[in-house]
């Protein structure tokens, strides 16, 4: 541990941090905060810290509302752009019962339980570097967000053209001042579409980054007078934003997806590990690609993944085993997008590949052909498997699996399936504009 309970209450008074969040996240992904006063913390850190589940999406029934946040003393931060008198900083919850067990609706459980099933079959860490991908858009003149971006700027281009270089580099230092490595920052293919990469961590640890990213990344647009989105798919006809998530598993403080001896250098792990993931991707696709809306962008031309099948030569399929080796041979699953929940998304895909593991699951050869040319007939006949294309398919697809059920635990499924039935239904009785251009005058 980086910090003890004292460290916290010294570095409080040291930087004079007046409010402290507590902050958790609910099933679907949000973030939630419970602010204190610095008064309060030593009371927050003994885990006495009360609030009343039953305001949260998904959490407990009204009788039984009375919930306790026990703060992660490593997951200490100061928001580096609050006034410096009186700063705010944070600290990242585990949600508990009354009676001090974990409370199995909270997606950080999930994903510790996850873990424990790993580390029971002698991997001691899961490593996760995801790509963060999304749009910065102008704000109009009330200030709510648009469609419109401000650039013409393509992959990698530099220049004054663009707002959002701006923008993306007070993101980018106001993540380093919060410890975050950040390995790159790039302008992405799609006009006002950025990525910010940061350095791999355990899986826990990416997961509380990636929620504090995508709060940083919304701050500090706003602060450029831009709106920052991690909606996978806002415009039709150009690149969709996804979240790449690079993955390894560590048994004694080495890569055990790394095997010199091996063509591709993986071991036969990595590729129980790929077969894992193969057999289980269409069940864990509802919490990798959470939205209505994700659905829109794993559509073929837009270098989002369509089709099951993985390669170390191309970066059209679900999974690229990327060139660098050895510390850094990892697994790059293509399809997340950054609109899910991170703690969810990491447990079933470390499932899905420990299944792999276990069962010993050869994954089918891989496809070096570009499979979008490829045509129906030809990807039938290699065994080429898509994935859901509708949030209902991804739905009915995880609701048959044991392996989500036992990973996720009722609770969590339970809530999970009928919150995005609701919003499906929502959504499938809406009449659209396409609709409407299509039928209104031929009909
Ligand atoms: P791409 O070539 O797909 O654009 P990037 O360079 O943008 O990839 O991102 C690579 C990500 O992989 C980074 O977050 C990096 O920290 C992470 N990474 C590197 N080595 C490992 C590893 N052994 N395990 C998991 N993630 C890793
Ligand atoms: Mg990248
Ligand atoms: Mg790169
Ligand atoms: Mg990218
Ligand atoms: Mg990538």
């Amino acid at each position: 541990a980086r910090y003890s309970k004292e460290d916290i209450l010294r570095l409080v008074k040291e930087l004079d941090v007046k409010f402290i969040r507590l902050q958790f996240t609910d099933i679907l992904g949000t973030l939630k905060n419970v602010a204190i006063t610095s008064e309060q913390l030593e009371k927050a850190l003994d885990n006495k810290c009360m609030f009343d589940g039953s305001s949260i999406e998904g959490f407990v029934r009204i009788e039984e509302s009375d919930m306790y946040l026990a703060p992660d003393p490593n997951s200490f931060a100061v928001f580096p752009w609050r006034p410096q008198p009186g700063r705010v900083a944070r600290l990242i919850c585990d949600v508990l019962n009354p009676d001090g067990t974990p409370f199995s609706g909270d997606p950080r459980y999930v994903l510790k339980r996850a873990l424990k099933k790993a580390a029971d079959m002698g991997y001691d860490k899961f490593n996760v570097g995801p790509e963060c991908e999304f749009f910065l858009f102008l704000t109009d003149s009330e200030g709510k967000p648009t469609i419109k971006t401000h650039d013409n700027a393509g992959y990698f281009d530099l220049g004054p053209v663009d707002l959002g270089e701006d923008a993306r580099r007070n993101i980018c230092l106001a993540l380093e001042e919060m410890g975050f490595e950040i390995e790159a920052s790039h302008h992405e293919v799609a006009p006002g579409q950025h990525e910010i990469d940061f350095k791999y961590q355990d899986a826990l640890t990416t997961a509380d980054n990636v929620m504090t990213f995508k709060m940083v990344v919304k701050t500090m647009a706003q602060r450029n007078g831009l709106h920052a989105t991690f909606m996978p798919k806002p415009i039709f006809g150009i690149n969709g934003s996804g979240m790449h998530t690079n993955v390894s598993l560590y048994k004694d403080g080495k890569n055990a997806f790394y095997d010199e001896n091996d063509p591709l250098k993986l071991s036969q792990e990595a590729y129980w590990f790929i077969g894992g993931i193969i057999k289980h991707i269409k069940a864990i696709t509802a919490i990798t690609n959470p939205l209505v809306n994700s659905y829109k962008r794993l559509v073929p031309d837009y270098e989002a993944p369509v089709y099951i099948a993985w390669s170390a030569r191309n970066r059209s399929p679900l999974i690229r085993i990327p060139a660098a080796k050895g510390e850094a041979t990892r697994l790059e699953l293509r399809s997340p997008d950054p609109s899910c929940n991170p703690y969810l998304a990491f447990a079933v895909i470390l499932a899905a590949g420990l299944d792999g593991i276990k069962n010993k699951i050869q994954p089918p050869p891989p496809t070096d052909k570009n499979i979008f040319r490829m045509s129906r007939e030809e990807r039938m006949k290699e065994g080429i498997d898509s994935l859901p294309a509708s949030l209902e398919e991804a739905i009915n697809e995880m609701e048959k699996s044991e392996l989500v059920r036992e990973t996720l635990g009722e609770h969590i499924l339970t809530k999970y399936i009928e919150a995005k039935r609701k919003e499906w239904e929502d959504y499938r009785t809406k009449i659209t504009p396409w609709e409407i251009e299509h039928y209104l005058t031929k009909y």
